[in-house]
């Protein structure tokens, strides 16, 4: 055979024989270190000891990058494995996947795992660790993949060896352990240190509920302990803010089995909803919408000529009434679509912008409803835009204009654009598609954004850009989106005069910029840690009475606020003033007015905001100007408290 010529990070083209390892170049180039778990070669991810057999680069792969990472995670789930079959020789494997920040690996097992065995499994963990076995790639004909794993026992991996198509799979053994796989992997088991077993579910078998229950065990690896250290507290930070545990602590809403996936609101939630409505509604008017309210269930007839009874039944809660058969609305396009061919228009009236909060359903499945963030029933800051081709432009750099506003307004400023394109399944011509895609493009380049292309990604109907926010848990959210609609316009037959006296369709444009009210307001209270603005905060200032002496001024100071349209309440509970702060703090209340002998005396309010600093007494009127100048959205208000 001729030799191979490679080139590693040194620049340096090596000859060497085939055969010859990767790890040998990387070494022969000094980038080896314990840090390197696998070697990139022309491109492609492979295992440190495998032979090169052609010419071209080869780089390290370390253990902190993306694939670094991949290789570490999944190298941790065949190490999951080792440890399960050692300590329950009878358990059968199934598959183990890498999967956002760690891994999971599915057993056939009849009971489920419990804390005790996940901290016997971890210790074995350890022992094959510290054991630092040689992870080795074999590859073998299928049929002896087949007899190999039917020999051990081991059903379900004989199923899927049966499924490659391949004639020669590859094996990796470690010790006595064995599993089918493509690899790569890490060359030893030594360098998996930052693993950590995290929880425990039932899962079915090739996810069908059809097939029987599989017992996962999930968990996490990184390159380092202090990696692993950082992201466990990041999950522990996330528990403390997540939304529902927040939306029960500070009374905002809750859900109930009777209504699957459908929120209560409580009276302090429906503040937060009812302001976050009015905030968008006091930008319709600058912004040129006008807001309209449309029926909530339709016949399917308009459900077949929008394309969602084909596209999006699954997900629609149908009825039969009388002879008919109707549909409650997901969306609400396709009313707005009935509502524009209500009169004539003439290029003239546009564009017409029509708003909508009305309440959406949608049908998702039971086991993937979760707080608000996946619900039944929601409304969005809906609006659809009906315009001709000449306004398009125009009408997209205003969407823009808009969501910048709002975003400044919550200081979201670490913001992502997508731009996504044709799915495999879409509706209308293929030119309108496009000149839409275009169009969003020229939208966003004119706005100087760098954009991310997802192809295939866009709505059946049409293209669309998502302007996706960065939480403080370094989590991204797609909130305000754009699309252009290429079917409706012409499957509605909507028509309007343009100059010349012909009829032309109108370009129709589906925006929302909080998207839906639900789980923006889950978002929110995630990333602010419950810490509203002043503005949207349900109780805005709390007055705190230190004895019962108080209690006349105290409700004096609270009725003023109200009648100054501040959101105030009163504690005037016989309880220590610690008692009550602490409370206060609890409730994330922006605003704390303690009132003694001395401000009821001289008709003053002594300040403390929810961080802990407190403000010089001042006049009450004083302190109701100040309030209402901090409740404006967007204006610099009381910073939260430290922490969470
Ligand atoms: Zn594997
Ligand atoms: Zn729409």
């Amino acid at each position: 055979m001729t030799s191979i010529t490679v080139t590693a990070p040194d620049g340096v083209p090596r000859t060497v024989e085939p055969g010859a390892r990767a790890l040998d170049v990387l070494k022969a180039a000094g980038v080896l270190n314990n840090q390197v778990v696998a070697a990139r070669v022309n491109g492609r991810v492979v295992d440190l000891a495998r032979p090169l057999v052609e010419d071209g680069d080869v780089a390290p792969v370390a253990a902190d990058s993306a694939d670094g990472l991949e290789v570490l995670r999944h190298s941790a789930a065949h190490l999951m494995a080792q440890a399960v079959k050692r300590l329950f020789p009878d358990v059968q494997v199934t598959i183990g996947p890498v999967i956002d920040n760690g891994f999971y690996y599915d057993f056939k097992r009849g009971a489920p795992f419990t804390p005790d065995d996940l901290e016997r499994i971890e210790a074995t963990m350890r022992e094959i660790t510290k054991a630092d076995f040689r992870v080795q790639r074999e590859e073998v004909a299928r049929a002896d993949a087949v007899a190999l794993f039917r020999q051990m026992g081991e059903e379900y991996k004989v199923e899927i060896i049966e499924s490659i198509p391949e004639a020669v799979v590859s094996l990796y053994r470690q010790g006595e352990f064995v599993d089918l796989c493509r690899g790569p992997h890490v060359p030893s088991t030594g360098r998996l240190k930052a693993v950590k077993l995290t929880t425990v579910a039932g899962a079915y078998w090739r996810g069908d509920s059809r097939n029987e229950m599989l017992q996962r065990i999930y968990g996490t690896a990184w390159a380092t302990a202090k990696d692993l250290e950082a992201y466990l507290q990041r999950v522990e930070e996330a528990k403390l803010r997540d939304h529902r545990r927040l939306g029960q602590q500070l009374d905002l809403f809750s859900l109930h089995p009777i209504a699957p996936g459908s929120p209560f609101f409580h009276p302090k939630g429906a503040v937060v909803y009812n302001t976050l409505v009015q905030y968008m509604r006091s930008l319709y008017g600058r912004y040129g919408y006008t807001e309209v309210i449309t029926p909530l269930i339709y016949k399917t007839e308009l459900w077949r000529t929008s394309g969602h009874y084909d596209a999006f039944r699954e997900d629609m809660f149908l009825m039969a009434v009388e002879d008919d058969e109707y549909g409650v609305k997901p969306m609400n396009c396709p009313g707005h679509c009935y509502l524009f061919a209500s009169r004539k228009h003439s290029y003239r009236d546009l564009p017409v912008r029509f708003a909508d909060f009305s309440r959406l359903h949608r049908f998702e499945a039971s086991g993937t409803l979760a707080g608000l963030t996946r619900v039944r029933s929601m409304a969005q800051d809906d609006a659809h835009i009906y315009c001709t081709p000449e306004q398009l432009d125009g009408e997209l750099a205003q969407f823009i204009a808009m969501t910048r506003e709002v975003y400044g307004v919550f200081g979201f400023d670490r913001v992502e654009v997508t731009l996504q394109t044709r799915p495999e399944k879409f509706l209308g011509r293929l030119e309108l598609w496009d000149a839409a895609e275009a169009a969003l493009r020229r939208a966003l380049e004119q706005a100087g954004y760098a954009v991310t292309v997802l192809p295939g990604e866009g709505a059946f109907y049409g293209p669309k850009i998502g302007f996706d926010f960065r939480d403080v848990l370094e989590r991204s959210w797609t909130l305000a989106t754009v699309q252009i609609d290429c079917a409706m316009p012409e499957r509605f037959g909507l028509e309007y005069v343009t100059s010349e006296g012909s009829l032309a369709t109108p370009v129709m444009v589906h925006r929302a910029v909080l998207g839906s009210l639900e789980r923006f307001i889950a978002i929110l209270l995630e990333h602010t840690a419950g810490h509203l603005p002043l503005w949207l905060a349900p109780v805005q200032v709390r007055v705190l009475t230190l004895t019962e002496r108080q209690e006349a001024y105290g409700r004096a100071v609270t009725a003023a606020l109200e009648q100054a349209g501040v959101r105030a309440d009163l504690d005037d509970r016989n309880e220590k003033l610690g008692f009550k702060v602490r409370e206060a703090q609890l409730q994330k209340i922006p605003y704390m007015l303690v009132v003694g002998d001395k401000e009821a005396e001289q008709g003053t309010v002594a300040p403390r905001r929810r961080s802990g600093e407190t403000v010089p007494a001042l006049a009450l009127a004083a302190f109701v100007d100040q309030v209402r100048a901090e409740s404006v959205p967007g204006a610099p208000g009381p910073a939260p408290a430290a922490g969470t």
